[in-house]
C-alpha cells in the first residue's frame, strides 16, 4: 500500500524536490502552497509521471480556516497521513538591519514560519494518533525543515533567524510529546540551497562559497534536501527522536 505523504510549500523549490523523491519510493502526495492551482503548470503532472496519486491543497498555512481546509481535503483525497513534512516557510520580504527591522516583518516571518506549522503539527498529530489507536501497526513521521539560521546569525534578517531557533524546539517538543504514539519526529537543517528563497542573494553566496563557506565546495541543491528527508521518512533511523540532520555542506563546522 503506498504511504501518504502531506508536503507544506511543495509547489517549487525543496518541498517540490522532496515531492518528487517521496513520489518516485512509494508515496502518495498531499501538496499545499499559497498560489492557486492553475498558476502551477506542469507541475503536479510531472510528480504525477512517476506514477503517484497527487492533490493539490491550496492555502495559506499561517491562517487557521486555510490549515483546517488544508487537513480536510487531504483526509478527503486519502483519508490517512503518514508523512508530514513541514517545509512552506519564507524569508523576510527585505533584509533589513536588526536596529531598523519592521514589526509587520517579525509579525509575517513568525506566522508562517513558526505558528503555522505549530499549529498545522498540532492538526495532524491528532489525526496520527487517531490512526495509531485504530491499528497498532501504524507508524507516522514528521519532518521540519529547519535552517543553519537557527545557530548563525545573519542581523540582517534577524525574524528569519528567531524564527528557525523557535523551530528547533517546536521539532523537539513534538518529538517528546508524540514519542509514545511510535511518531517520529525530526528536524532536517539545511545550509545554503538553490532556490527561489536564495535567488536575490546569488553573487553574495558564489562569492562566499567560492572563499570556503561550505566544507564541501559548491551551493546546496533541493535534492540534497529531499535524498536526507526520504532517508528519515523511510525509518532508517529508528532511535533517533527529535534529532537534527544537517545537509549544509559542512557550513557549520567550526574552522580555525
Ligand atoms: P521557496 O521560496 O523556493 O518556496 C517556498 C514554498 O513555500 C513555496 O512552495 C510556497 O508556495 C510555499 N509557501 C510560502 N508561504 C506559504 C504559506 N504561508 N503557506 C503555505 N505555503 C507557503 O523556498 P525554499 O524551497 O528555499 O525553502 C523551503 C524551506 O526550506 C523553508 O522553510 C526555508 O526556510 C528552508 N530553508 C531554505 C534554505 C535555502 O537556502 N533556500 C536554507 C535553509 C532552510 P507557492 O509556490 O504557492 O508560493
Amino acid at each position: 500500500m503506498r504511504k501518504i505523504a502531506l508536503v507544506t510549500g511543495g509547489s517549487r523549490g525543496i518541498g517540490l524536490a522532496i515531492a518528487h523523491e517521496l513520489a518516485g519510493n512509494g508515496y502518495d502526495l498531499a501538496i499545499n502552497g499559497v498560489r492557486d492551482e492553475e498558476r502551477l503548470g506542469a507541475v503536479l503532472d510531472d510528480i504525477r509521471s512517476s506514477g503517484a496519486r497527487v492533490v493539490y491543497c491550496r492555502g495559506d498555512i499561517s491562517i487557521s480556516a486555510d490549515r483546517q481546509s488544508v487537513y480536510d481535503m487531504v483526509l478527503n483525497a486519502f483519508g490517512r497521513v503518514d508523512l508530514l513534512v513541514n517545509n512552506a516557510g519564507v524569508a523576510p520580504l527585505e533584509r533589513l538591519d536588526a536596529l531598523e527591522l519592521t514589526e509587520e516583518s517579525y509579525d509575517r516571518v513568525m506566522r508562517i514560519n513558526l505558528k503555522g506549522p505549530y499549529f498545522l503539527t498540532q492538526l495532524i498529530a491528532k489525526q496520527m494518533v487517531k490512526q495509531k489507536m485504530a491499528d497498532n501497526s501504524f507508524s507516522g513521521t514528521i519532518i521540519n525543515i529547519g535552517s543553519i539560521s537557527a545557530t548563525v546569525v545573519s542581523p540582517n534578517r534577524a525574524e528569519y533567524c528567531i524564527s528557525k531557533a523557535g523551530y528547533a524546539m517546536h521539532s523537539r517538543i513534538w518529538a517528546v510529546r508524540l514519542a509514545e504514539y511510535g511518531i517520529s519526529v525530526y528536524e532536517v537543517r539545511p545550509g545554503v540551497i538553490r532556490t527561489d528563497m536564495t535567488s536575490a542573494v546569488i553573487e553574495k553566496y558564489d562569492r562566499l562559497i567560492a572563499g570556503g563557506l561550505n566544507v564541501q565546495p559548491r551551493w546546496g541543491l533541493p535534492e540534497d534536501v529531499a535524498r536526507s528527508v526520504l532517508a528519515l521518512a523511510s525509518d532508517s533511523f529508528p532511535f533517533s527522536a527529535g534529532e537534527v540532520f544537517m545537509v549544509d555542506g559542512g557550513l557549520t563546522i567550526n574552522r580555525l
